[in-house]
C-alpha cells in the first residue's frame, strides 16, 4: 500500500503537520518515535504558547496536539523510522517492524540534548548526571546540584530544581547569559541559585553517584572542585538527522536545509522538513507548529501537482 504522506516525529511540528494534512484528506501516517511528544514532554510549565494565558504543562499540551491530530484522521504509528530510501513509487520508510511506502514525507524528528563529552559524564548518567530536571530533579531533595549552560533551558532547569534541591549552582562558561530577560531575572533573583561565571566543567567525579565536579576558570585557567550530588547538562540540542544517512542536504550546523522550492522543501523532491530539525535559530514550540502547518500545505500542493 502506498501512503500519501508519512510524517516522521511527534513534536509540535509533526502533530500540526498531521492535523493539517488530515484535514486536507491526505490520510497521513505519523511515526511517533521513541521520544513521543518531543522535547515538551520534558518540560514543566509552558508559558509562551499562545492561547494559554495561565500556562500549560508541556506533556498536557502535547497530549492536546496528539488528540487533535488523531481526531481528524492522522494515523499514529508507535514506531521509530530507522532509515528512508527513495524508490520509483516514492519513499520507503524502514522501522523495526515493517517497511512503509509513501509518496511524500515530512521530517519533524526534532532535536536531542547535547552532552559535554567529559570524563565521568557517560559513566554517571542515571547516577546523578542528567539532561532532564523534570525527569530526575525529584531524586535530589535537599541536595546540592549544578546546572551547566546559560540559555533558557539552563534557567528553566535551575528554577525547576529549586523546588527540590537545597542549593543550585549554575555553571556558565561566559560572564553573561543568552537566556531571555525574564528567565534571567527569575534566576538572578532566586535565593537558592548561585551563578558560577566563566567556568567550565572539566570532570564529573564519583564512584557510584556524582560527588563533585572539576571547574576550570575560562579566564586564568585555574582549576577548582565543587561538591555536588548531581549535574544537569542544559547546553542546547543537536538535530535528529542520523537516520537520514545523507539523504538530505544539511546546513553548516547540521540542520536540514530547507527553502529549495517552497519554504519547507528540502534538497530531495517530495521530502519536506519542519520544526527543530530544520531550525537552528528560533526552536520554539510555536515556530515548530507554524512550520509543521507550512510543511503539510507544501506537501499537499506537491502531491496535487
Ligand atoms: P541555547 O540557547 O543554545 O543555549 C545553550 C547554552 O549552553 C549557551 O549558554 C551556551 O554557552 C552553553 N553551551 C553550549 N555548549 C557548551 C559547552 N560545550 N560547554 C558549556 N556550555 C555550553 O540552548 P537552550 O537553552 O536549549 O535553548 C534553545 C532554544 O529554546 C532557545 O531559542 C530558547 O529560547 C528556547 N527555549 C525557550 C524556553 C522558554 O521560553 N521557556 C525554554 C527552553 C528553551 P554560550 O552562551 O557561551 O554559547
Amino acid at each position: 500500500m502506498v501512503e500519501n504522506l508519512a510524517i516522521v516525529g511527534s513534536g509540535p511540528a509533526g502533530y500540526t503537520a498531521g492535523l493539517y494534512a488530515a484535514r486536507a484528506n491526505l490520510e497521513p501516517i505519523l511515526f511517533e518515535g521513541l521520544e513521543s511528544g518531543g522535547q515538551l514532554m520534558l518540560t514543566t510549565d509552558v508559558e509562551n504558547y499562545p492561547g494559554f494565558k495561565d500556562g500549560i504543562m508541556g506533556p498536557e499540551l502535547m497530549q492536546e496536539f496528539k488528540t487533535q491530530a488523531e481526531k481528524f484522521g492522522t494515523k499514529i504509528i508507535p514506531l521509530t523510522v530507522s532509515s528512508i530510501k527513495e524508490t520509483s513509487e516514492g519513499f520507503e520508510l524502514f522501522t523495526s517492524k515493517d517497511i512503509y511506502l509513501s509518496r511524500a514525507v515530512i521530517i519533524s524528528s526534532g532535536a536531542s540534548a547535547k552532552w559535554l563529552d567529559i570524563e565521568g559524564e557517560k559513566r554517571l548518567q542515571g547516577y546523578g548526571v542528567s539532561a532532564c530536571a523534570t525527569c530526575d530533579g525529584f531524586f535530589f531533595k535537599d541536595k546540592v546540584v549544578a546546572v551547566v549552560g546559560g540559555g533558557d533551558s539552563a534557567m528553566e532547569e535551575a528554577l525547576f530544581l529549586t523546588k527540590f534541591a537545597e542549593k543550585v549552582h549554575i555553571v556558565h562558561r561566559r560572564d553573561s547569559f543568552r537566556a531571555s530577560a525574564i528567565m534571567q531575572k527569575r534566576v538572578l533573583d532566586h535565593e537558592k541559585i548561585e551563578i558560577l561565571w566563566n567556568k567550565e566543567v572539566s570532570i564529573i567525579n564519583g564512584e557510584d553517584s556524582v560527588s563533585s565536579i572539576g571547574l576550570k576558570d575560562t579566564g586564568d585557567g585555574s582549576v577548582s572542585e565543587l561538591e555536588v550530588n548531581a549535574v544537569f547538562v542544559a547546553i542546547g540540542h543537536t538535530p535528529n538527522v542520523g537516520f537520514l544517512d545523507n539523504l538530505l542536504e544539511l546546513d553548516e550546523k547540521g540542520y536540514i536545509k530547507t527553502g529549495f522550492t517552497t519554504p519547507t522543501s528540502t534538497s530531495k523532491d517530495g521530502i519536506f522538513a519542519a520544526g527543530d530539525v530544520a531550525d537552528s535559530i528560533y526552536r520554539q514550540a510555536v515556530t515548530a507548529a507554524g512550520t509543521g502547518c507550512q510543511s503539510a500545505m507544501d506537501a499537499e500542493r506537491w502531491l496535487e501537482s
